[in-house]
Protein backbone atom coordinates (compact mmCIF):
# COMPACT_ATOMS: atom_id res chain seq x y z
CA UNK A 1 0.00 0.00 0.00
CA UNK A 2 3.60 2.45 0.89
CA UNK A 3 4.70 1.20 -1.83
CA UNK A 4 1.92 2.29 -4.29
CA UNK A 5 1.50 5.27 -3.02
CA UNK A 6 5.33 6.50 -2.82
CA UNK A 7 4.73 5.26 -7.06
CA UNK A 8 2.10 7.60 -7.38
CA UNK A 9 3.65 10.71 -5.83
CA UNK A 10 7.17 9.79 -8.16
CA UNK A 11 4.58 10.06 -11.02
CA UNK A 12 3.31 13.86 -9.77
CA UNK A 13 5.55 16.04 -11.81
CA UNK A 14 6.63 19.21 -11.13
CA UNK A 15 5.07 22.22 -13.26
CA UNK A 16 6.20 24.92 -13.27
CA UNK A 17 4.45 28.29 -14.13
CA UNK A 18 4.81 29.29 -17.63
CA UNK A 19 4.44 33.22 -17.95
CA UNK A 20 3.38 34.47 -21.38
CA UNK A 21 4.57 37.62 -22.25
CA UNK A 22 2.04 38.90 -25.20
CA UNK A 23 2.47 42.13 -26.96
CA UNK A 24 0.13 44.08 -24.68
CA UNK A 25 1.10 42.41 -21.11
CA UNK A 26 2.68 45.60 -20.11
CA UNK A 27 -0.26 47.02 -19.72
CA UNK A 28 -2.29 47.51 -16.51
CA UNK A 29 -4.71 50.27 -17.18
CA UNK A 30 -5.09 53.44 -18.96
CA UNK A 31 -2.62 55.46 -16.38
CA UNK A 32 -5.65 58.07 -15.77
CA UNK A 33 -5.44 60.35 -12.38
CA UNK A 34 -8.66 60.93 -9.98
CA UNK A 35 -9.82 63.40 -12.43
CA UNK A 36 -9.53 61.88 -15.48
CA UNK A 37 -6.08 63.40 -16.93
CA UNK A 38 -3.74 61.12 -18.49
CA UNK A 39 -0.33 60.60 -16.37
CA UNK A 40 2.71 60.92 -19.38
CA UNK A 41 3.77 57.50 -18.26
CA UNK A 42 1.88 54.89 -15.90
CA UNK A 43 0.11 51.88 -15.34
CA UNK A 44 3.17 50.84 -18.69
CA UNK A 45 0.97 53.24 -21.12
CA UNK A 46 3.33 56.19 -22.30
CA UNK A 47 2.08 59.30 -24.09
CA UNK A 48 -0.91 58.83 -26.34
CA UNK A 49 -2.25 61.48 -23.83
CA UNK A 50 -5.32 62.77 -25.77
CA UNK A 51 -6.50 59.46 -26.63
CA UNK A 52 -6.12 58.03 -23.29
CA UNK A 53 -8.09 60.56 -21.70
CA UNK A 54 -10.87 60.33 -24.54
CA UNK A 55 -10.95 56.63 -23.42
CA UNK A 56 -11.20 57.71 -19.79
CA UNK A 57 -14.24 59.62 -20.45
CA UNK A 58 -15.92 56.44 -21.75
CA UNK A 59 -15.16 54.59 -19.01
CA UNK A 60 -16.80 57.22 -17.05
CA UNK A 61 -19.85 56.37 -18.89
CA UNK A 62 -19.46 52.95 -18.82
CA UNK A 63 -19.30 52.69 -15.11
CA UNK A 64 -22.49 55.04 -14.75
CA UNK A 65 -24.45 52.76 -17.33
CA UNK A 66 -24.59 55.89 -19.44
CA UNK A 67 -23.35 54.58 -22.75
CA UNK A 68 -25.03 51.72 -23.98
CA UNK A 69 -25.45 51.40 -27.59
CA UNK A 70 -23.01 54.08 -28.81
CA UNK A 71 -19.96 53.45 -30.65
CA UNK A 72 -15.92 54.76 -30.44
CA UNK A 73 -13.75 54.40 -33.47
CA UNK A 74 -9.92 54.36 -32.18
CA UNK A 75 -8.45 55.46 -35.89
CA UNK A 76 -4.71 56.08 -35.92
CA UNK A 77 -2.03 54.52 -38.17
CA UNK A 78 -0.46 51.07 -37.30
CA UNK A 79 1.56 51.14 -34.04
CA UNK A 80 0.12 53.93 -32.23
CA UNK A 81 -1.40 51.75 -29.40
CA UNK A 82 -5.51 51.09 -30.52
CA UNK A 83 -5.37 47.94 -29.40
CA UNK A 84 -3.23 48.72 -26.10
CA UNK A 85 -5.35 51.75 -25.47
CA UNK A 86 -8.67 49.04 -25.42
CA UNK A 87 -6.53 46.74 -23.50
CA UNK A 88 -6.19 48.98 -21.11
CA UNK A 89 -9.56 50.07 -20.78
CA UNK A 90 -10.98 46.26 -20.44
CA UNK A 91 -8.34 46.56 -17.48
CA UNK A 92 -9.42 49.62 -15.77
CA UNK A 93 -13.61 48.47 -16.07
CA UNK A 94 -12.82 45.76 -13.62
CA UNK A 95 -14.08 42.05 -13.82
CA UNK A 96 -17.25 42.76 -13.44
CA UNK A 97 -18.09 44.10 -16.51
CA UNK A 98 -17.97 42.13 -19.54
CA UNK A 99 -15.18 42.72 -22.04
CA UNK A 100 -14.90 41.03 -25.37
CA UNK A 101 -12.79 41.18 -28.17
CA UNK A 102 -12.26 39.76 -31.22
CA UNK A 103 -11.25 41.15 -34.91
CA UNK A 104 -12.93 42.00 -37.81
CA UNK A 105 -11.85 38.66 -39.48
CA UNK A 106 -13.04 36.44 -36.48
CA UNK A 107 -16.86 36.32 -38.02
CA UNK A 108 -15.69 34.69 -41.33
CA UNK A 109 -16.54 31.31 -39.69
CA UNK A 110 -17.91 28.03 -41.25
CA UNK A 111 -19.49 27.30 -37.94
CA UNK A 112 -21.84 30.40 -37.67
CA UNK A 113 -23.02 32.49 -39.63
CA UNK A 114 -22.03 36.20 -39.46
CA UNK A 115 -24.29 37.61 -38.30
CA UNK A 116 -24.71 34.75 -35.31
CA UNK A 117 -21.06 35.31 -34.55
CA UNK A 118 -22.02 39.32 -33.87
CA UNK A 119 -24.59 38.65 -31.95
CA UNK A 120 -22.64 36.18 -29.90
CA UNK A 121 -19.92 39.08 -29.19
CA UNK A 122 -22.80 41.49 -28.82
CA UNK A 123 -24.15 38.65 -25.79
CA UNK A 124 -20.66 38.61 -24.38
CA UNK A 125 -20.37 41.77 -23.31
CA UNK A 126 -23.49 42.63 -21.52
CA UNK A 127 -23.82 41.24 -18.20
CA UNK A 128 -26.77 40.44 -15.73
CA UNK A 129 -26.00 40.93 -12.57
CA UNK A 130 -28.34 39.10 -10.42
CA UNK A 131 -29.17 39.33 -7.03
CA UNK A 132 -29.59 36.53 -4.38
CA UNK A 133 -30.38 37.01 -0.79
CA UNK A 134 -28.21 34.33 1.38
CA UNK A 135 -29.74 32.04 3.64
CA UNK A 136 -26.60 32.91 5.85
CA UNK A 137 -26.89 35.69 8.56
CA UNK A 138 -23.96 36.93 10.73
CA UNK A 139 -24.59 38.99 14.20
CA UNK A 140 -23.89 38.86 17.67
CA UNK A 141 -25.48 36.67 20.09
CA UNK A 142 -26.73 39.07 22.55
CA UNK A 143 -28.42 36.27 24.93
CA UNK A 144 -29.34 32.52 24.46
CA UNK A 145 -31.27 30.20 26.74
CA UNK A 146 -32.40 26.62 26.38
CA UNK A 147 -34.79 25.27 28.66
CA UNK A 148 -34.33 21.94 29.24
CA UNK A 149 -37.25 19.94 30.34
CA UNK A 150 -36.46 18.62 34.21
CA UNK A 151 -37.10 15.01 33.54
CA UNK A 152 -34.43 15.26 31.10
CA UNK A 153 -36.82 13.70 28.34
CA UNK A 154 -38.83 15.82 26.31
CA UNK A 155 -38.35 18.53 23.71
CA UNK A 156 -35.82 21.30 24.34
CA UNK A 157 -36.88 24.64 23.66
CA UNK A 158 -35.11 27.50 23.34
CA UNK A 159 -34.34 31.84 22.72
CA UNK A 160 -31.90 33.38 20.92
CA UNK A 161 -31.43 37.29 20.10
CA UNK A 162 -29.11 37.93 17.71
CA UNK A 163 -27.95 41.54 17.11
CA UNK A 164 -26.84 42.10 13.39
CA UNK A 165 -26.01 45.76 11.80
CA UNK A 166 -29.31 47.42 11.95
CA UNK A 167 -31.50 45.13 14.46
CA UNK A 168 -31.54 42.73 16.90
CA UNK A 169 -33.57 39.26 16.18
CA UNK A 170 -35.38 36.82 18.38
CA UNK A 171 -35.03 33.37 17.34
CA UNK A 172 -37.40 30.52 18.79
CA UNK A 173 -34.90 27.52 18.63
CA UNK A 174 -35.73 23.98 18.36
CA UNK A 175 -34.20 21.19 16.96
CA UNK A 176 -31.25 21.66 15.13
CA UNK A 177 -30.80 25.20 16.12
CA UNK A 178 -29.95 23.89 19.89
CA UNK A 179 -28.35 21.05 18.80
CA UNK A 180 -25.55 23.29 16.87
CA UNK A 181 -25.84 25.79 19.94
CA UNK A 182 -24.53 23.18 22.52
CA UNK A 183 -22.25 21.65 20.24
CA UNK A 184 -20.38 25.02 19.43
CA UNK A 185 -21.08 25.92 22.83
CA UNK A 186 -22.81 29.69 22.17
CA UNK A 187 -22.83 31.77 24.53
CA UNK A 188 -23.44 35.83 24.73
CA UNK A 189 -21.06 38.00 23.19
CA UNK A 190 -19.76 35.29 20.27
CA UNK A 191 -20.24 36.03 16.85
CA UNK A 192 -22.22 33.36 15.24
CA UNK A 193 -23.73 32.85 11.93
CA UNK A 194 -26.61 30.83 10.62
CA UNK A 195 -27.81 29.17 8.07
CA UNK A 196 -31.06 29.31 7.87
CA UNK A 197 -31.97 26.99 5.07
CA UNK A 198 -30.24 23.96 7.80
CA UNK A 199 -30.42 25.47 11.04
CA UNK A 200 -26.48 25.05 11.48
CA UNK A 201 -25.41 27.63 13.47
CA UNK A 202 -21.64 28.30 13.60
CA UNK A 203 -19.34 29.97 16.14
CA UNK A 204 -16.98 31.84 14.06
CA UNK A 205 -15.91 33.86 18.27
CA UNK A 206 -15.79 36.28 20.36
CA UNK A 207 -17.02 40.23 19.07
CA UNK A 208 -14.54 43.06 19.64
CA UNK A 209 -17.51 44.55 21.79
CA UNK A 210 -17.60 41.72 24.25
CA UNK A 211 -14.04 41.43 24.27
CA UNK A 212 -13.08 42.55 27.48
CA UNK A 213 -15.64 41.09 29.91
CA UNK A 214 -14.62 37.86 28.08
CA UNK A 215 -11.09 37.99 29.02
CA UNK A 216 -12.09 38.83 32.80
CA UNK A 217 -13.94 34.79 33.09
CA UNK A 218 -10.20 33.78 31.85
CA UNK A 219 -11.20 31.76 28.81
CA UNK A 220 -8.90 30.73 26.26
CA UNK A 221 -10.53 32.10 23.10
CA UNK A 222 -10.37 33.70 19.90
CA UNK A 223 -11.17 37.23 19.11
CA UNK A 224 -13.35 37.52 15.51
CA UNK A 225 -11.85 40.28 13.39
CA UNK A 226 -15.44 41.91 13.85
CA UNK A 227 -16.03 44.86 15.44
CA UNK A 228 -19.68 45.56 15.98
CA UNK A 229 -20.20 47.33 12.14
CA UNK A 230 -19.07 45.11 10.29
CA UNK A 231 -21.83 42.53 11.56
CA UNK A 232 -24.14 41.37 8.63
CA UNK A 233 -27.83 41.86 8.33
CA UNK A 234 -28.24 39.36 5.94
CA UNK A 235 -25.38 38.65 3.12
CA UNK A 236 -26.44 39.59 -0.88
CA UNK A 237 -24.69 37.08 -2.85
CA UNK A 238 -23.92 38.86 -6.45
CA UNK A 239 -23.62 36.83 -9.65
CA UNK A 240 -22.54 38.57 -12.66
CA UNK A 241 -23.01 36.30 -15.94
CA UNK A 242 -23.24 37.32 -19.54
CA UNK A 243 -26.50 36.88 -21.75
CA UNK A 244 -24.17 34.44 -23.53
CA UNK A 245 -23.60 32.36 -20.91
CA UNK A 246 -27.39 32.27 -19.87
CA UNK A 247 -28.22 31.70 -23.49
CA UNK A 248 -25.46 28.24 -23.99
CA UNK A 249 -26.48 26.95 -20.10
CA UNK A 250 -30.07 26.89 -20.93
CA UNK A 251 -29.48 26.06 -24.88
CA UNK A 252 -31.11 22.57 -24.91
CA UNK A 253 -28.76 21.43 -27.93
CA UNK A 254 -25.37 22.81 -26.50
CA UNK A 255 -25.62 22.35 -22.58
CA UNK A 256 -23.49 24.17 -20.06
CA UNK A 257 -20.02 22.07 -21.34
CA UNK A 258 -20.11 23.87 -24.43
CA UNK A 259 -19.23 27.20 -22.27
CA UNK A 260 -15.73 25.16 -21.54
CA UNK A 261 -14.65 24.37 -25.01
CA UNK A 262 -16.23 27.46 -26.78
CA UNK A 263 -18.13 25.14 -29.41
CA UNK A 264 -21.34 26.70 -28.90
CA UNK A 265 -22.46 26.88 -32.60
CA UNK A 266 -25.68 28.55 -33.26
CA UNK A 267 -28.30 29.00 -30.43
CA UNK A 268 -31.65 29.39 -31.37
CA UNK A 269 -33.40 32.64 -31.86
CA UNK A 270 -36.61 30.99 -29.72
CA UNK A 271 -33.71 30.76 -27.16
CA UNK A 272 -32.60 34.49 -27.01
CA UNK A 273 -36.22 35.40 -27.18
CA UNK A 274 -37.11 33.62 -23.79
CA UNK A 275 -33.86 34.47 -21.82
CA UNK A 276 -34.80 38.20 -22.59
CA UNK A 277 -38.59 38.07 -21.49
CA UNK A 278 -36.92 35.98 -17.91
CA UNK A 279 -34.14 38.57 -17.47
CA UNK A 280 -36.58 41.23 -18.13
CA UNK A 281 -38.65 39.52 -16.02
CA UNK A 282 -35.65 39.89 -13.26
CA UNK A 283 -35.12 43.06 -13.80
CA UNK A 284 -38.63 43.88 -12.98
CA UNK A 285 -38.64 42.06 -9.48
CA UNK A 286 -35.44 43.91 -8.75
CA UNK A 287 -33.68 40.62 -8.64
CA UNK A 288 -31.49 41.18 -11.41
CA UNK A 289 -29.90 44.46 -13.55
CA UNK A 290 -28.34 44.60 -16.94
CA UNK A 291 -24.64 45.53 -16.95
CA UNK A 292 -23.80 47.15 -20.30
CA UNK A 293 -20.25 46.07 -21.35
CA UNK A 294 -17.93 46.71 -24.11
CA UNK A 295 -17.38 44.94 -27.19
CA UNK A 296 -14.12 45.87 -28.81
CA UNK A 297 -13.34 45.03 -32.57
CA UNK A 298 -10.15 45.59 -33.88
CA UNK A 299 -9.69 45.45 -37.87
CA UNK A 300 -13.21 46.46 -38.15
CA UNK A 301 -12.53 47.35 -41.79
CA UNK A 302 -12.36 43.20 -42.74
CA UNK A 303 -16.19 43.57 -41.73
CA UNK A 304 -18.59 43.59 -44.79
CA UNK A 305 -21.62 46.09 -45.40
CA UNK A 306 -24.22 43.26 -44.14
CA UNK A 307 -22.37 42.77 -41.18
CA UNK A 308 -22.07 46.83 -40.60
CA UNK A 309 -25.99 47.13 -41.28
CA UNK A 310 -26.46 44.18 -38.54
CA UNK A 311 -24.32 45.85 -36.16
CA UNK A 312 -26.15 49.24 -36.52
CA UNK A 313 -29.26 47.95 -35.69
CA UNK A 314 -28.15 45.99 -33.30
CA UNK A 315 -27.20 49.34 -31.40
CA UNK A 316 -30.24 50.24 -31.44
CA UNK A 317 -31.34 47.62 -29.31
CA UNK A 318 -32.55 48.37 -25.61
CA UNK A 319 -29.80 45.72 -24.65
CA UNK A 320 -26.63 46.32 -25.94
CA UNK A 321 -23.31 47.11 -25.21
CA UNK A 322 -20.90 49.89 -26.29
CA UNK A 323 -19.09 49.01 -28.93
CA UNK A 324 -15.16 50.55 -29.65
CA UNK A 325 -13.48 49.89 -32.70
CA UNK A 326 -9.86 49.91 -34.27
CA UNK A 327 -9.04 51.01 -37.48
CA UNK A 328 -5.65 51.94 -39.40
CA UNK A 329 -6.97 52.13 -42.88
CA UNK A 330 -7.81 55.90 -44.40
CA UNK A 331 -10.25 56.36 -47.23
CA UNK A 332 -11.26 52.34 -48.26
CA UNK A 333 -13.52 50.27 -50.17
CA UNK A 334 -16.79 48.96 -47.83
CA UNK A 335 -16.38 44.88 -47.87
CA UNK A 336 -18.76 43.62 -50.29
CA UNK A 337 -19.55 46.79 -51.98
CA UNK A 338 -17.63 48.99 -54.76
CA UNK A 339 -17.82 51.96 -52.44
CA UNK A 340 -15.17 53.94 -50.65
CA UNK A 341 -15.41 55.64 -47.38
CA UNK A 342 -13.61 56.94 -44.71
CA UNK A 343 -12.11 53.63 -42.29
CA UNK A 344 -14.17 51.58 -44.64
CA UNK A 345 -17.20 52.11 -42.24
CA UNK A 346 -20.81 53.04 -43.90
CA UNK A 347 -21.15 56.16 -43.41
CA UNK A 348 -24.42 55.76 -41.19
CA UNK A 349 -23.06 53.80 -38.72
CA UNK A 350 -19.44 57.00 -39.03
CA UNK A 351 -22.33 59.18 -38.05
CA UNK A 352 -23.26 57.72 -34.67
CA UNK A 353 -19.51 56.88 -33.83
CA UNK A 354 -17.57 59.06 -31.54
CA UNK A 355 -14.57 58.63 -33.14
CA UNK A 356 -10.48 58.89 -31.25
CA UNK A 357 -7.51 59.60 -33.24
CA UNK A 358 -4.28 58.44 -32.19
CA UNK A 359 -1.00 60.26 -33.21
CA UNK A 360 2.36 58.57 -34.27
CA UNK A 361 4.91 58.48 -31.28
CA UNK A 362 7.95 60.86 -30.62
CA UNK A 363 11.63 59.52 -30.20
CA UNK A 364 11.46 60.07 -26.34
CA UNK A 365 8.02 58.46 -25.96
CA UNK A 366 9.27 55.30 -28.12
CA UNK A 367 12.29 55.05 -25.96
CA UNK A 368 9.81 55.12 -22.37
CA UNK A 369 7.68 51.94 -24.60
CA UNK A 370 10.94 50.10 -25.73
CA UNK A 371 12.16 50.34 -21.85
CA UNK A 372 9.01 49.20 -20.58
CA UNK A 373 8.98 46.09 -23.01
CA UNK A 374 12.42 45.73 -21.66
CA UNK A 375 11.61 45.49 -18.34
CA UNK A 376 8.73 42.78 -19.56
CA UNK A 377 10.61 40.80 -21.50
CA UNK A 378 13.39 40.33 -18.56
CA UNK A 379 16.39 41.87 -21.02
CA UNK A 380 18.82 43.87 -19.82
CA UNK A 381 19.73 46.89 -22.41
CA UNK A 382 22.29 49.29 -22.12
CA UNK A 383 21.62 52.78 -22.78
CA UNK A 384 23.14 53.13 -25.73
CA UNK A 385 22.18 50.26 -27.09
CA UNK A 386 18.28 51.75 -26.38
CA UNK A 387 19.53 54.40 -28.25
CA UNK A 388 20.07 52.85 -31.74
CA UNK A 389 16.79 50.25 -31.01
CA UNK A 390 14.95 53.73 -30.23
CA UNK A 391 16.39 55.10 -33.75
CA UNK A 392 15.37 52.03 -35.58
CA UNK A 393 11.74 52.62 -34.41
CA UNK A 394 11.39 55.93 -35.68
CA UNK A 395 12.99 54.66 -39.41
CA UNK A 396 10.78 51.43 -39.51
CA UNK A 397 8.31 50.48 -36.87
CA UNK A 398 7.47 50.02 -32.84
CA UNK A 399 6.38 46.81 -33.52
CA UNK A 400 9.80 45.97 -35.55
CA UNK A 401 11.67 47.13 -32.81
CA UNK A 402 9.47 45.52 -30.40
CA UNK A 403 10.91 42.37 -32.08
CA UNK A 404 14.01 42.93 -32.09
CA UNK A 405 14.44 43.24 -27.82
CA UNK A 406 13.80 39.08 -27.23
CA UNK A 407 16.16 38.70 -30.56
CA UNK A 408 19.26 40.76 -29.31
CA UNK A 409 18.49 39.43 -25.82
CA UNK A 410 19.29 35.81 -27.40
CA UNK A 411 21.97 37.29 -29.37
CA UNK A 412 23.70 38.76 -26.54
CA UNK A 413 22.83 35.30 -24.62
CA UNK A 414 24.45 33.73 -26.80
CA UNK A 415 27.95 35.62 -26.37
CA UNK A 416 27.74 35.30 -22.67
CA UNK A 417 26.77 38.78 -21.96
CA UNK A 418 24.05 40.15 -19.44
CA UNK A 419 23.60 43.11 -21.29
CA UNK A 420 22.60 43.79 -24.70
CA UNK A 421 24.75 46.02 -26.14
CA UNK A 422 24.82 48.03 -29.46
CA UNK A 423 26.82 45.27 -31.70
CA UNK A 424 23.51 42.98 -31.03
CA UNK A 425 21.23 45.04 -31.59
CA UNK A 426 23.44 45.81 -34.96
CA UNK A 427 23.02 41.88 -35.55
CA UNK A 428 19.98 41.54 -34.81
CA UNK A 429 19.19 44.05 -37.45
CA UNK A 430 21.02 42.78 -40.03
CA UNK A 431 19.18 38.96 -39.34
CA UNK A 432 15.58 40.25 -39.26
CA UNK A 433 14.27 41.96 -41.70
CA UNK A 434 11.57 44.74 -41.15
CA UNK A 435 9.04 45.17 -43.41
CA UNK A 436 10.79 48.07 -45.65
CA UNK A 437 13.65 46.15 -46.19
CA UNK A 438 11.76 42.86 -47.22
CA UNK A 439 9.90 44.47 -49.68
CA UNK A 440 13.14 46.37 -51.30
CA UNK A 441 15.10 43.23 -51.22
CA UNK A 442 12.07 41.39 -53.38
CA UNK A 443 12.04 44.01 -55.84
CA UNK A 444 15.44 43.27 -56.21
CA UNK A 445 15.53 39.70 -56.14
CA UNK A 446 11.83 38.85 -57.33
CA UNK A 447 12.84 37.43 -60.92
CA UNK A 448 14.53 34.49 -58.16
CA UNK A 449 10.77 33.66 -56.89
CA UNK A 450 8.20 31.49 -58.23
CA UNK A 451 5.24 32.76 -59.85
CA UNK A 452 6.54 36.13 -59.42
CA UNK A 453 3.63 38.98 -60.97
CA UNK A 454 4.97 42.32 -59.78
CA UNK A 455 6.20 44.43 -62.95
CA UNK A 456 8.18 47.17 -62.44
CA UNK A 457 4.90 49.59 -62.34
CA UNK A 458 2.62 47.80 -59.78
CA UNK A 459 2.29 49.18 -56.76
CA UNK A 460 2.99 47.25 -53.49
CA UNK A 461 0.74 47.69 -50.35
CA UNK A 462 3.20 48.40 -47.92
P1 LIG B 1 -2.48 48.25 -35.70
O1 LIG B 1 -3.19 49.38 -36.38
O2 LIG B 1 -1.35 47.74 -36.54
O3 LIG B 1 -3.40 47.19 -35.19
P2 LIG B 1 -2.30 49.41 -33.05
O4 LIG B 1 -2.53 50.88 -33.15
O5 LIG B 1 -3.42 48.57 -32.56
O6 LIG B 1 -1.72 48.89 -34.42
P3 LIG B 1 -0.83 48.32 -30.86
O7 LIG B 1 -0.89 46.89 -31.26
O8 LIG B 1 -1.71 48.76 -29.76
O9 LIG B 1 -1.03 49.24 -32.12
O10 LIG B 1 0.67 48.74 -30.48
C1 LIG B 1 1.84 48.04 -30.89
C2 LIG B 1 2.67 47.67 -29.67
O11 LIG B 1 3.08 48.84 -28.97
C3 LIG B 1 1.90 46.85 -28.67
O12 LIG B 1 2.77 45.92 -28.08
C4 LIG B 1 1.44 47.86 -27.64
O13 LIG B 1 1.24 47.27 -26.39
C5 LIG B 1 2.59 48.86 -27.64
N1 LIG B 1 2.13 50.22 -27.38
C6 LIG B 1 1.53 51.03 -28.28
N2 LIG B 1 1.23 52.21 -27.74
C7 LIG B 1 1.63 52.15 -26.46
C8 LIG B 1 1.62 53.10 -25.40
N3 LIG B 1 1.10 54.31 -25.56
N4 LIG B 1 2.16 52.74 -24.23
C9 LIG B 1 2.68 51.51 -24.07
N5 LIG B 1 2.73 50.59 -25.03
C10 LIG B 1 2.22 50.89 -26.22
Amino acid sequence: MAAAAAAKIAEVRETTRVERIGAHSHIRGLGLDDSLEARHVSQGMVGQVSARRAVGIVLHMVREGRIAGRAVLLAGQPGTGKTAIATALAHALGQDTPFTSMAGSEIYSLEMSKTEAITQAIRKSIGVRIKEESEIIEGEVVEVSIDRPATGVGTKVGKLILKTTDMETVYDLGGKMIDSILKEKVQSGDVITIDKATGKITRLGRSFARARDYDATGQQTRFVQCPEGELQKRKEVVHTVTLHEIDVINSRTHGFLALFSGDTGEIKPEVREQINGKVAEWREEGKAEIIPGVLFIDEVHMLDIECFSFLNRALENEMSPIVIMATNRGITKIRGTTYKSPHGIPLDLLDRTIIVPTQPYDEKELREILSIRCEEEDCQMSDNALAVLTRICKETSLRYGMQLIMTSSLIARKRKAHEVDVEDIKRAYTLFYDEGRSVQFLREYQQEFMFNDLDDKDDMEV
